[in-house]
């Protein structure tokens, strides 16, 4: 298997092709159409780099390619990193027709986005993401951005970019930990919006864990076909974008209270979807199917240990809340979702008690 799968990202004039498949990185995909100039940056991370950086420098033979490899980890998503990648932007002589290649995480694509955004007001920007939340959430969609030391993604940029490349060969590497945390968006797609994919999970989980080619590209493919509708639809996230949040209002919470890094994102989402689904009016059999997929996936389906008060106030801060009135990212049943603030504060309640 080479090209598996092509997906489209619909946005007029800053459309841009999704690109599948297994070995795709160590040159056997041609990445020079898409770098326009004759030069580039890498941006990766002490991590990734030995494991891939030489692999995509097969990928643009015959480009000028620079690379610079920032420290491991959340706590380095900051200002003061995008800056490093900046100083080295001009040092190398970087101009507009420039690329940035993000090749990492979510963490390497956000930083590295954000700085693609701002160098000389945006140059050219390549997503090459290694892990499965990356590869299925964050290197689509065009957010990039930055922690403050006052919140998480505080400061930040729309901004597309021209390809993305996945090789799920990448995810061979990836601590099994990390993989379960992908997974809790892949779960999450099916259950806002497609629901004959969430059974297809519920039938392949199995293969999905042991990280089955064939099964990997599918799900890889259809999550960023269904993220990639939803932000065509509405890309700046004014309405129908924010169904993306499903089980992340509880989730973030988590993350906030324990600190963040003490649960991976995906667990915390884990928790907080099936809190969400039991704030919603679904069918029970609705609720177990989706503990029973969160279950199978080696994810939590219950928060930790954590003070009601501190856990709704901790939702109280989290930035999608609009005026100040709570609101949840509901189902109305496997495969449909809406926001609202129409919930029932008794089975709230219950739900943030329970976790105490
Ligand atoms: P991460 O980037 O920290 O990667 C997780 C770990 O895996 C890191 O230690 C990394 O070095 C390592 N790693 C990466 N690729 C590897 C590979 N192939 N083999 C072995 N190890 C590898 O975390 P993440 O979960 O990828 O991304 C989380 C970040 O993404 C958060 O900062 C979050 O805010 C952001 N995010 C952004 C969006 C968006 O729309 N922009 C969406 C979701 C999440
Ligand atoms: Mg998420």
């Amino acid at each position: 298997m080479s090209i598996a799968r092509t997906i489209n990202v619909e946005l007029g004039d800053r459309s841009y092709p999704i690109i599948i498949g297994s070995g795709l990185l160590g040159g056997s995909f041609d990445l020079t159409e898409y770098v326009v100039g004759p030069d580039c940056l890498v941006v990766t991370n002490e991590i990734v780099a030995p494991l891939y950086l030489d692999k995509l420098k097969a990928n643009l033979t015959g480009k000028t390619v620079e690379s610079i490899s920032l420290p491991d980890g959340e706590v380095h998503k900051t200002t003061d990193t995008m800056h490093k990648i900046l100083d080295k932007l001009v040092e190398v002589g970087a101009n507009r027709d420039s690329t940035v290649i993000a090749l990492g995480g979510g963490v390497v694509g956000d930083i590295a986005g954000f700085a693609a955004a701002c160098y000389m007001r945006g140059v050219n920007l390549i997503q090459v993401p290694t892990t499965l939340l990356a590869q299925v959430d964050s290197s689509v969609g065009g957010k990039t951005g930055v922690n403050h030391a006052k919140g998480k993604n505080l400061v930040g940029a729309f901004y597309q970019p021209s390809i993305v490349l996945i090789d799920i060969n990448a995810l061979t590497t990836l601590p099994d930990r990390e993989f379960n945390a992908g997974l809790a968006e892949v779960i999450k797609y099916g259950a806002i919006v497609d629901a004959e994919f969430f059974s297809w999970l519920e039938d392949n989980i199995e293969a999905l864990m042991a990280r089955d080619p064939n099964v990997l590209v599918h799900a890889i493919g259809r999550s960023c076909e269904l993220k990639a509708q939803v932000v065509a639809e509405d890309e700046r996230e004014l309405g129908r974008r924010a169904i993306l949040n499903f089980g992340h209002t509880f989730g973030h919470a988590i993350e906030h209270c324990m600190g963040y890094g003490e649960w991976l994102h995906g667990e915390a989402v884990a928790a907080g979807m099936v809190m969400a689904a039991k704030l919603s009016v679904i069918d029970s059999g609705d609720v177990d199917r989706l503990i029973a997929l969160i279950e199978k996936s080696g994810l939590p389906v219950t928060p930790p240990r954590i003070d009601a008060d501190k856990l709704l106030d901790a939702m109280g801060k989290d930035k999608k809340v609009a005026d100040k009135q709570l609101r949840f990212v509901l189902l109305k049943s496997l495969g449909e979702a809406f926001v609202s603030s129409g919930y029932d504060k008794n089975v709230l309640d219950q739900l943030l008690g329970a976790s105490a």
